[in-house]
């Protein structure tokens, strides 16, 4: 069996650093089965004034176009999708309803990356908050970010405010949250939505995100639709750490990974891997 990789960045996001060209080459050199992207769509970053170094945001039109045109002579499965950047206002939430309508990307991964106005990868987002305070808001936004109104299936990389937080225990654990964690597993399960494990977990001290403690809760309280996912943003990181990651699921007692297609959810069976 062969492991699928849904979300990854191009150049056409801001901060990606290969062609998705080079992306789809690559994934396939690696010997994935089906390979997707999920490009920045900040519509959080815009409606907050917030931008990337470099200043540039997604050419829609132009993603679209160019990856459905190579969709079509693939060196693999290729599926098209985004990233919203989740923001509770009601601009930006019908923006991106708009936008899923106009493009119909093949898969949504809903994340939030911004949190009280900033984007908590940033130190500035952490100035004057202790990490109870810092991690409990940002857990608070993603389960706002469940209610989403656009049709969202994976959602992405929870625990993200603990990639690059300034903690000597930069670790977020469900034991110090875990009415938070509760109310977040059990909408993501009421939701059928698909919970990502993040291989591009950074400084956050574990593996993946989350980790397996909250995963092993989710698991315990219904929750079985998982999926893996690098989040690369070049080349080199597409599948970091799936075998790894595929064998601590299974060891916890997940059976099966689970993707979104058009033609509807995927399932690899995970002692396969
Ligand atoms: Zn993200
Ligand atoms: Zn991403």
């Amino acid at each position: 069996m062969k492991f699928f990789d849904f979300h990854n960045h191009s150049t056409f996001s801001a901060d990606g650093a290969c062609s998705l060209e080079r992306m789809l080459f690559s994934a396939e050199k690696k010997g994935l089965a089906a390979f997707g992207t999920a490009e920045h769509f900040d519509y959080d970053y815009k409606a907050l004034g917030l931008t990337y170094e470099n200043g540039r945001f997604l050419d829609e039109d132009s993603y679209f176009s160019t990856a459905r045109a190579l969709q079509k002579n693939a060196p693999l499965r290729y599926f098209v999708g985004a990233e919203f950047g989740f923001l509770e206002e009601e601009k930006t939430l019908a923006n991106y309803c708009a936008t899923a309508k106009k493009y119909q990307p093949d898969f949504i991964v809903n994340s939030v990356h911004v949190c009280d106005g900033q984007d908590c990868w940033f130190s500035s987002y952490f100035e004057g908050k202790d990490k109870t305070t810092s991690y409990s808001n940002y857990l608070k936004a993603v389960r706002k970010s469940l209610d989403a109104p656009y049709p969202y299936h994976i959602v992405a990389h929870v625990g993200y405010v603990s990639r690059n937080a300034p903690y000597a225990d930069a670790k977020i654990r469900y034991q110090d949250f875990p009415d938070l964690y509760d109310d977040i597993l059990s909408a993501v399960i009421e939701k059928g939505k698909i919970l990502e494990v993040n291989t591009s977990a950074r400084g956050a001290g574990s593996a993946f995100l989350p980790d397996l403690d909250v995963l092993s809760r989710y698991r315990a309280l219904g929750g079985r639709k998982v999926c893996i996912s690098s989040d690369a943003h070049d080349e080199h990181r597409i599948a970091n750490g799936f075998e790894e990651c595929a064998k601590a699921l299974f060891s916890v007692g997940f059976s099966v990974l689970t993707y979104p297609t058009p033609e509807g959810e995927v399932l690899l069976p995970l002692d396969e891997f």
